[in-house]
């Protein structure tokens, strides 16, 4: 992994003009610039989802001109990632609260359901007839990208797999932007 260029030390995190920087080495300058220090918060924090597994996550915090970005990135590599954005004078110990409550709500509802048949074989579905999930480059096929739901990728084709039980219905494709929710309408649940 190549090194900051101001430090020397932390790893890259930014490009910033011709400079390759840590991320601490970046909201230093940035906190010069805009008159606001990034507050201390935790390395890392560990969550259940809604299956009561546990998952290890890195927290980043990013001073912006537009704004402040806090980062929970699963450690494990192709797993959740949840991103909240404040305002740069908002209260950060809050913005903190918020990145964990918007991971938490986004590993409430696990999408697709593995079973596994007598005779070996085992199919994927989907639990309640949707899914939500991270568009991810697939370092496999460079066409297709791969979906990232529950926490875990999927090849576009096993997406496919799902949805051929849906034949004739209609789908609803709908791009939500990383510092967004996902929201699903209100209606009935299923059994
Ligand atoms: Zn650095």
């Amino acid at each position: 992994m190549a090194k900051c260029q101001e430090c020397q030390k932390n790893e890259v995190y930014i490009h910033f003009g011709e400079d390759r920087l840590c991320l601490d080495c970046f909201n230093e300058i940035m906190a010069n610039e805009l008159g606001v220090e990034a507050e201390s918060y935790p390395e890392g924090v560990t969550l259940r989802d809604g299956k009561g597994e546990v998952h290890h996550f890195r927290l980043r915090k990013r001073l912006d001109p537009m704004g402040i970005v806090m980062e929970a990135e699963e450690q494990a590599s192709g797993g959740y990632h949840f991103q909240v954005f404040g305002d740069l004078h908002g209260d950060q110990g809050e913005l903190f609260l918020q990145l964990i409550s918007k991971a938490e709500r986004g590993m409430a509802e696990m999408y697709v359901e593995a079973r596994k048949f007598s005779n070996g074989q085992s199919s994927l579905s989907m639990k309640k007839d949707r899914m939500a999930g991270r568009i991810e480059w697939n370092p496999l096929d460079e066409d297709v990208p791969v979906l990232v739901v529950d926490g875990k990728s999927y090849a576009w084709k096993e997406i496919g797999k799902m949805l051929m039980s849906y034949e004739g219905f209609q789908v609803k494709l709908e791009m939500v932007d990383p510092s967004e929710e996902v929201r699903w309408s209100e209606r009935e649940e299923k059994d």
